[in-house]
C-alpha cells in the first residue's frame, strides 16, 4: 500500500487524485491533505480519509480548523507546507497551483522523495535547480501534466540520442480561430469556458491565452533535458492525443487517451506499474476525425514570449513571466481588469523590469516576491 501526501488536495488535480483513492482502497493510503482556504472541503476530506496530519497554508483557516477538528494534527502557512513535505509519505502529489507549490516541492526533492508534479509553475521558476537536485538526491520525479506525461510514457531512455523533437499537443482553448481584435474584446466569462478540460481557473485562463501552453515547453525543457528548438506546440483541437516523441528514423510516437486528468494521475499512482483503474477508455472507432493544425503566434503571443524567456538561458527570466502572469491572472479572474489586457500589459511588464540572475533557490524565492511588487505596481499605474 503505497501512502500518499497531496498537495492541493482541495483542487482539480486533488480531486481527481483521491476519486482513484476511493476506487482503490487497498492500493492507497492518504497520510497527508493540504489546502489554502476551504475549511469545509478539507474538514469533508478529512473526515473520509482520515490522513495523519493537516496543512491550511491560509493562518486563519488553520484556525478555524483546528476548532473544528481539534483532535487532528494541523499546520499552517508557507511554512507548514514545508514542514509536511518532510514527513513520512511514500509519493507527494503536488497539486499546488502556482509560486507557492515551489517550496514543498523543492523541500521533498531535496530529501530524495517520490514527487508526481502536476504544479508546473515550479519548473517554470526553478527547473534547472529541482533537476539538479533530483540528480543529488536520486529523487523520482514523475510528470502529471498529460502533455509531460505522454512524453514520459513515448521516451525509450535507450534511444535518447536519436530524439529529434517532441510535439506538445494544446487544445487551442475557447478561443482557437479568433481574430486578435476579437480576442482583445474576449471576456473571462467565455475565457473561462474550456472546450475539453475541466480544471481550476488559473490554468483554465492560462490555456485561453495560450500562456499554458508557453510554461508547459518551459517544462519540458527541464523534464526532459531538450533544447528549447527541439519543443513544437501542435493544436489538437479534439484534445486526444496528448503529446508526441519524434525520433530520427521517422517515428513518430503518441500517447492518447479520453481528456481525463485521472489517466496521468493514475499512470503516477501506480508507476512502475499500470494502475486497474483511471480515467474512462477510449473507444477509437467513436473518434470522427483528429486534426492538427498550427498555432497562431501572432494571435498567441504568449508562446512567442515563452519562447524568448528560453532564448535567454537565465530561469530568472522565465521566472519573471510566470510571476507577472500570476500577478496578472488573479486581478483578470478578480475582474479588475479586462481578459483583453493580460496578455498586452504582461508584454509591457517584460520589457520595463530588469532582472538580476537568481541562482540559488532563496534567491529566486526573493525574486519573485520582487516582481510581484514591481507587477502590482506598475499594473496599478497603467490600467488606472
Ligand atoms: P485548483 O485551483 O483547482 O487547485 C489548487 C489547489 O492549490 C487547491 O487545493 C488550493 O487550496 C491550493 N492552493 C491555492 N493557492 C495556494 C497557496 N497560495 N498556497 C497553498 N496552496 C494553495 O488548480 P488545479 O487545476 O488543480 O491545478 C493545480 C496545478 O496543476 C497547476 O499548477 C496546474 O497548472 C496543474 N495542472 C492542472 C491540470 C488540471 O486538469 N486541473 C492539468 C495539468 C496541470
Ligand atoms: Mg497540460
Amino acid at each position: 500500500m503505497k501512502s500518499l501526501a497531496i498537495f492541493g488536495a482541495t483542487g482539480s488535480i486533488g480531486s481527481s487524485t483521491l476519486d482513484l483513492v476511493r476506487k482503490e482502497p487497498d492500493s492507497y493510503r492518504v497520510s497527508i491533505l493540504t489546502a489554502h482556504s476551504n475549511v469545509s472541503a478539507m474538514q469533508r476530506l478529512a473526515q473520509e480519509f482520515k490522513p495523519d496530519l493537516l496543512v491550511m497554508s491560509d493562518c486563519s483557516a488553520a484556525n478555524q480548523l483546528e476548532r473544528l477538528m481539534p483532535t487532528v494534527p494541523i499546520l499552517s502557512g508557507a511554512d507548514g507546507l514545508r514542514s509536511a513535505a518532510k514527513e513520512p509519505y511514500d509519493l507527494m502529489i503536488a497539486g499546488i497551483v502556482g509560486f507557492a507549490g515551489l517550496a514543498p516541492t523543492y523541500q521533498a526533492i531535496s530529501l530524495g522523495r517520490s514527487v508526481a508534479l502536476a504544479n508546473k509553475e515550479a519548473l517554470v521558476c526553478a527547473g534547472d535547480l529541482i533537476l539538479s537536485k533530483a540528480e543529488e538526491t536520486g529523487a523520482l520525479l514523475l510528470p502529471v501534466d498529460s502533455e509531460h506525461n505522454a512524453i514520459f510514457q513515448c521516451w525509450e531512455h535507450h534511444n535518447r540520442e536519436q530524439i529529434k523533437s517532441v510535439q506538445l499537443t494544446a487544445s487551442g482553448g475557447p478561443f482557437r480561430g479568433w481574430t486578435a481584435e476579437q480576442l482583445s474584446a474576449a471576456s473571462i466569462d467565455e475565457a473561462l469556458r474550456h472546450p475539453n478540460w475541466n480544471m481550476g481557473p488559473k490554468v483554465t485562463l492560462d490555456s485561453a491565452t495560450l500562456m499554458n501552453k508557453g510554461l508547459e515547453m518551459i517544462e519540458a525543457r527541464w523534464l526532459f533535458d531538450l533544447r528549447p528548438e527541439q519543443l513544437e506546440v501542435v493544436v489538437h483541437p479534439q484534445s486526444i492525443v496528448h503529446s508526441c516523441v519524434t525520433y530520427s528514423d521517422g517515428s513518430t510516437i503518441a500517447q492518447m487517451g479520453q481528456p481525463d486528468m485521472r489517466t496521468p494521475i493514475s499512470y503516477c499512482l501506480a508507476y512502475p506499474n499500470r494502475a486497474q483503474v483511471g480515467g474512462d477508455i477510449l473507444s477509437l472507432s467513436t473518434l470522427t476525425d483528429l486534426t492538427f493544425e498550427k498555432p497562431d503566434e501572432t494571435v498567441f503571443p504568449a508562446l512567442k514570449l515563452a519562447r524568448k524567456v528560453m532564448a535567454a538561458d537565465d530561469s530568472s527570466q522565465s521566472l519573471a513571466l510566470n510571476a507577472v502572469n500570476e500577478v496578472l491572472s488573479e486581478a483578470v479572474l478578480a475582474r479588475q481588469i479586462a481578459f483583453g489586457k493580460l496578455i498586452p500589459i504582461l508584454s509591457r511588464i517584460m520589457d520595463t523590469i530588469e532582472l538580476n540572475r537568481a541562482d540559488s533557490i532563496e534567491a529566486r524565492y526573493a525574486l519573485d516576491s520582487e516582481i510581484r511588487a514591481k507587477s502590482r505596481e506598475l499594473l496599478d499605474k497603467w490600467a488606472r
